[in-house]
């Protein structure tokens, strides 16, 4: 009766599954691959990296996806594991030798004695007993349908469309101001809502004629570049006029510079907050297709984030995903129906660690639940906790997009170890605070 379904064997999936079935479930584990294709995966093995071989940096001091790598091996996870027996020198990232990493991940699920494999596409979503969805950003078609006729159309992205994001701490205040336009909002908060950067004419030329020439990205073949309406990249609309951003996201009126009134904007880049906490701002409306390096160098070109550092940088891809702080409880449930459990890239964070360890988390809260067990999300200081904070609650839901972890999403330590310390001595705070706090809550489930 201990029965787990999980449907996708991918990053998520995988990790869920292994979870679980440590924990004495027997999981049944639905793939449709290779059956059924999907654009970007090759094989049918499970764990199958669909484009870089890299995990990012491992470094569990300085960096969040390296602290995320730290909590994933504390909790005797499979993907790092894997990843920590195959991989290759890569100066400080982690990168594996992909064939090698599916084969051993497959192997391990396919030789454990509580896991099953079901080869075939899932279509539906069961009204009887417990299931966690991991269908990744390539979500079959059907599978996709039968999920936004449960959760509404307009609450499952079938695109993601991904403004730059930054540190608040890094934003020049001494340039930019706090502004909502036109003053507009019941309270002060509301009123000053948006953080302005303003350009003079010569300023804006410059900028227009550095979004033209910046290097971009191509679609994947297979992926269709179908942009919607409102979701144009800055640098395709700078393309058909050099006016249309001064007429679009980066019109100046209604603002007044708080630090020369007189002075009349030639246009202005708005930025909008995007977490709770306040400590990261979107640039809104400036999605785009160019390539990393061209971004922090274009985007350094708007006065006020000279100095800016970047959460994460922009993008647009094919990706399902949905509108998790709408629809998932803090336990990765499907609000509407409690017995389906979403996890992975699906839920609305982005890259392989991210969805390993929300798959993770899944694969333990059912686990627990089958056990008549409670298991609480780790605490949102750690990073695990930070990303599951953010996609259950933390974002703001009218805008949300994908988020990769990232010191932005941890609460301050200001008043604790952090206070007016410099860069490299807060990440440690913020590290050091995240294991102890991970530590705790795997004794407790123990
Ligand atoms: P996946 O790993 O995609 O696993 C989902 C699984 O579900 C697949 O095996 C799929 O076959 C299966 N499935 C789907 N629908 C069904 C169904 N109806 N029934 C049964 N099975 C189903 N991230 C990075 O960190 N680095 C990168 O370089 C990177 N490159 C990417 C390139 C592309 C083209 C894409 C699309 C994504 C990329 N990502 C990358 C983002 C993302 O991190 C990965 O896609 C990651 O694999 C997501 O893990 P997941 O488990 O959520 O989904």
């Amino acid at each position: 009766e201990h029965t787990l379904h999980i449907v996708g064997g991918g990053m998520a999936g995988s990790e869920a599954a292994w979870q679980a079935a440590n924990l004495g479930i027997k999981v049944v584990l639905h793939e449709m691959r290779p059956e059924v294709e999907t654009f970007a995966h090759q094989s049918g093995k499970f764990g199958e990296m669909v484009c870089s071989n890299s995990f990012r940096s491992d470094d569990d001091e300085q960096n969040a996806v390296g602290l995320l790598h730290w909590e994933m091996r504390a909790a005797n996870g499979l993907i790092m594991a894997t990843a920590d027996k195959h991989k290759l020198p890569a100066g400080g990232a982690l990168a594996v030798d992909r064939e090698a990493f599916a084969d051993h991940v497959t192997a391990q699920l396919e030789a454990h004695p509580n896991i099953s494999v079901d080869y075939g596409e899932i279509t539906e979503l069961p009204s009887e007993g417990m299931w966690i969805f991991a269908t990744g950003p390539l979500t079959s078609p059907a599978l996709g349908e039968a999920i936004a006729k449960e959760t509404g159309a307009d609450r499952l992205a079938f695109f993601d469309a991904i403004a730059p994001i930054v540190y608040a701490e890094s934003v020049n205040m001494d340039v930019a101001w706090l502004q909502s336009r036109y003053d507009k909002g019941e309270t002060e908060e509301e009123q000053k809502a948006y953080l302005n950067c303003p350009m003079t004419k010569d300023q804006y030329e410059a900028f227009i004629d550095a979004l033209l020439a910046a290097d971009k990205t191509e679609f994947h073949e297979g992926e269709t570049a179908k942009y919607f309406d409102g979701c144009l990249p800055i640098e395709v609309m700078a393309e058909r006029g050099r006016e249309t951003l001064r007429h679009g996201p980066m019109k100046p009126i209604g603002l007044t510079n708080a630090h020369k009134p007189e002075d009349k904007a030639y246009a202005v880049v708005q930025l909008r907050r995007d977490n709770a906490l306040g400590t990261l701002y979107n640039i809104v409306g400036f999605q785009t297709k160019m390539k990393y390096g061209a971004q922090t160098e274009v985007f350094k070109m708007i006065p006020g984030l000279e100095n800016a550092s970047f959460a994460r940088l922009g993008g647009i891809h094919r990706n399902t995903f949905l509108n998790s702080p709408t629809l998932l409880d803090d336990q990765m449930r499907l609000k509407s129906r409690p017995n389906i459990r979403f996890a992975g890239q699906v839920t609305g964070v982005e890259g392989y660690v991210e969805s390993a360890a929300m798959g993770l988390l899944a694969g333990r809260m059912a686990a627990a639940e089958l056990l008549g067990r409670d298991l609480p999300p780790p605490p949102f200081t750690t990073a695990m906790g930070a990303l599951i904070n953010h996609i259950t609650g933390g974002a703001e839901a009218k805008t949300f997009q994908p988020m990769n972890v990232n010191f932005g999403l941890f609460p301050p330590l200001d008043g604790l170890r952090g206070g007016r310390k410099g860069r490299k001595e807060r990440y440690k705070g913020y590290t050091d605070r995240a294991k102890e706090d991970f530590n705790q809550w795997l004794e407790e489930q123990s």
